[in-house]
């Protein structure tokens, strides 16, 4: 399995991913035109993508999602909640390419699909499994605080995209800021602080993770420094070392991360 983040943060999220015979995105919150720039800057044909796959309606994760299946005409996955809103946002999506997910697995050609519940404020947010020939890919953005559930999702997964979205306190003291959202990004269904970003990191530590790569950090409210300098931080605090080397990356906003190749060994 491939994996590139080709874009994270608040102004456009999307991932690629392929298999043997198979290239998927996990949301596309880029123009189509800065879709298919990065997918051609990582040397894939944009025609070849078979399928996009929604995490939630928000904008940042499908404003480019209409137009590029309009042109190419990849099928577009979604939880049954979320299309009831999609539907008119994404009206270039032809009916036929409408697919929906509702818990259970599923899959796309070679590639097996497992969703797991986000709490965001949104409509119903997941995060994603891929799973193929004994790897596995797993992505959790967009989600204000995590659970059994998605600590155990991460932690089986050979590689793993996390949201590392704000530095608390660089949140708190940010004047352009209005009280109400930094309440709405600080809640229970908002979004992961670097803090609480590192404490799943501890948490979800094996021998089966090989790197992670932190995801949608705010460009306000957050550096990769400060990520890095947390996770470091709460490494020493916990006392834990990894039983192998883990690659700590972190997804930037405007151009496409190194390219992952992901193998069962
Ligand atoms: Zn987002
Ligand atoms: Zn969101």
């Amino acid at each position: 399995m491939r994996v590139c983040v080709l874009g994270s943060g608040s102004k456009g999220n999307s991932t690629y991913i392929e298999g043997e015979n198979t290239k998927i995105l996990i949301d596309g919150g880029l123009s189509k035109l800065e879709l298919e720039k990065r997918l051609m800057q990582i040397d894939v044909n944009p025609s070849e993508i078979n399928a996009i796959l929604i995490t939630h309606e928000h904008s940042d994760h499908i404003s480019g999602i209409s137009n590029f299946s309009k042109k190419y005409g990849c099928k577009v996955y979604a939880h049954s909640d979320a299309w009831t809103v999609l539907s008119d946002k994404l009206v270039g999506v032809e009916f036929k390419n409408q697919y929906e997910f509702n818990g259970s697995d599923f899959s796309i050609n070679e590639l097996n699909i497992s969703t797991f519940d986000l709490d965001h404020d949104a409509i119903h947010c997941v995060g994603f499994s891929v799973s193929c020939n004994k790897t596995k890919f797993s992505i959790a953005t967009d989600l204000g605080h995590t659970t059994p559930e998605i600590i155990h999702n991460l932690s089986s997964s050979d590689l793993v995209v996390l949201e590392a979205n704000h530095d608390i306190q660089k949140l708190k003291t940010n004047t352009k800021y209005p009280y109400s959202l930094k309440q709405r990004i600080l809640s229970n269904h908002g979004h992961l602080s670097n803090q609480a970003s590192a404490d799943t990191l501890i948490q979800m530590l094996g021998n089966k993770t090989r790197a992670v790569i932190f995801g949608h950090l705010s460009e306000e409210n957050n550096t990769p420094d400060l990520v890095v300098d947390t996770v470091k931080q709460t490494f020493i605090n916990n006392g834990a070392l990894p039983e192998r080397e883990i690659k700590i990356d972190i997804a930037k906003q405007h151009k496409p991360s190194t390219i992952y190749k992901i193998k069962n060994n």
